[in-house]
């Protein structure tokens, strides 16, 4: 089991400022232009209900305010309203948890470039073969029907290592320009969303999540670049901006997003510790409720050489079984000397050191390496296990059993990750 620490360390600096949040009907899906957060500051407050009926009344008497999700009992305000009604008040009214919007969720910046003379790969896609894909590729390279959304800085749609394999809303693709065909509350979203700008169109201007996106499902044959699972479909869902923000906002709106709209493996290589002695508990619901839609998330565990154990990482500390939190390891199979671990905290380990994958803004690769390249190789993986025939019906928690039970295991990861071991899919194809 995954277990939570009781406190919580803050570095974090809240930025509070004069952004006025943007009302809409009470209930009503969000509308993607109406409802982009301005990253580094924000005044959204989050305030969560006991019960349906005493979050309807607070909706009917504060029309400023909306729900976050049909299916959640959280209702978005403003700062200045929310602190205009005490605890007291609030609590009177129904609310058990108020919490405020952040920016720790923070993509790691990039290793670039080879790492130490000692991790050289023999292969620049070494990672592919160490985890024994090729032998899971004899059953399956993937299903056009299994979607993995990338919540990341968004993609390169137009790389053509990706271009082919990214996920398409047909309604929106066939639809009218500037009309939100099918009625999931975001306008021409054909490939994903961007919870950033607020823009349709979630094209990565930072890099991060194309990188990512190519170890998942690459697939240009003509330069030998696969990825983990070269025939899933890619959904680009924009959480962080180009310094590798992301609110706490983009990320839980992001994630809900990805769960409705049938992704079924959520990657998400970020983390951090949230605000000021406080659990997350916004976050937490949303992820449950992807898991409860059958979305599996992939959460890397970070990059500070850390023991997880011990320090605040989230998503990946939380305790929830359709979380897979994954560590760093080098082509040697040892752990990548800035990766987080944890023997109560970190599921597995996976390929993070020198990773070759698609460069955003062009047609070319480059080596990153970061437990964020390490996250993508298990979405891949279990993108191809739910696409193979025994296991498209698998749960989220299935999901991660399953590919906790088949890592290899060694001494160098008994005691550093809860399985004792290294990513293999080999399984898959029988081996
Ligand atoms: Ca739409």
């Amino acid at each position: 089991m995954k277990t939570v620490g009781s406190s919580v360390t803050c570095t974090a600096l809240c930025f509070w400022a004069l952004l006025p949040l943007q009302g809409s009907a009470s209930g009503a899906q969000p509308q993607t232009n109406q409802n982009a957060s301005s990253v580094g500051q924000s005044t959204t407050r989050f305030l969560k209900f006991r019960s349906e009926a005493e979050l309807q009344n607070f909706l009917a008497e504060e029309p400023s305010s909306r729900r976050v999700h049909p299916e959640l009992m959280w209702v978005e305000t403003d700062t200045a309203r929310e602190k205009a009604l005490t605890a007291s008040a609030l609590a009177a009214r129904g609310v058990e948890k108020a919490e405020s919007d952040h920016f720790e969720y923070r993509i790691p910046k990039p290793l670039r470039g080879l790492q130490t003379a000692t991790d050289v790969p023999s292969a620049k896609i070494w990672g592919i073969s160490k985890i024994n894909a090729p032998a899971a590729w004899t059953v399956t390279r993937g299903q056009a029907g299994v979607v993995v959304a990338v919540v990341d800085t968004g993609i390169d749609f137009n790389h053509p290592a990706l271009k082919t394999n990214m996920w398409i809303n047909q309604a929106e693709k066939n639809g009218r320009a500037g009309v939100d065909d099918d009625g999931n509350g975001y306008v021409d979203d054909i490939h994903g969303a961007d919870f950033i700008s607020g823009k349709a169109t979630p094209m990565d201007d930072e890099g991060h999540g194309s990188h990512v996106a190519g170890t998942i499902a690459g697939n240009l044959p003509s330069e030998s670049f696969y990825g983990v699972a070269p025939d899933v479909r890619l959904m680009a869902v924009k959480t962080h901006n180009t310094k590798g923000e992301g609110s706490k906002s983009s990320v839980v709106k992001g994630i809900l997003y990805a769960a409705d709209n049938g992704a079924r493996v959520l990657n998400c290589s970020w983390g951090g510790a949230p605000e000021a002695a406080e659990y997350d508990q916004l976050l937490f619901d949303a992820i449950a409720y992807a898991n409860k839609k059958g979305a599996v998330l992939i959460a890397s565990a970070g990059n500070e050489a850390a023991n997880n154990d011990t320090g605040m990482h989230f998503p990946s500390n939380y305790d929830l079984e359709g979380i897979i939190s994954v560590a760093s390891s080098t082509n040697r199979d040892t752990r990548s000397y800035f990766s987080n671990f944890g023997s109560r905290t970190v599921d597995l380990a996976a390929p993070g050191s020198n990773i070759w994958s698609v460069t955003a803004g062009g047609e070319g690769y480059e080596f990153l390496s970061g437990t964020s390249m390490a996250s993508p190789h298990v979405s891949g993986a279990a993108a191809l296990l739910l696409s193979s025939p025994a296991g498209s019906q698998l749960t989220p928690a299935q999901v991660r059993e399953t590919l906790m039970a088949k890592v290899t295991q060694s001494p160098e990861w008994l005691s550093r990750v809860i399985s004792g071991g290294r990513l293999d899919v080999g399984f898959i194809g029988g081996n």
